[in-house]
């Protein structure tokens, strides 16, 4: 399942979670410090691929 990184505005808490994609759809994560519902979805490298390099 994908996971999904937020900051929260109001105290700066990171958090992540994991949702379905019809979840994140339709629901708004709280932030788990503060509870405040305004939080921001930042880019995260979750699905990071591996690559040799050298
Ligand atoms: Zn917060």
């Amino acid at each position: 399942m994908p996971m999904y990184e937020y900051r929260c505005e109001d105290c700066g808490h990171e958090f992540t979670t994991v949702l379905t994609i019809s979840e994140h759809d339709k629901t708004k994560p709280k932030c788990p410090k503060c509870k405040s519902k305004k939080v921001q979805q930042t880019l995260s490298s979750v699905f990071v691929k591996t690559s040799r390099k050298g």
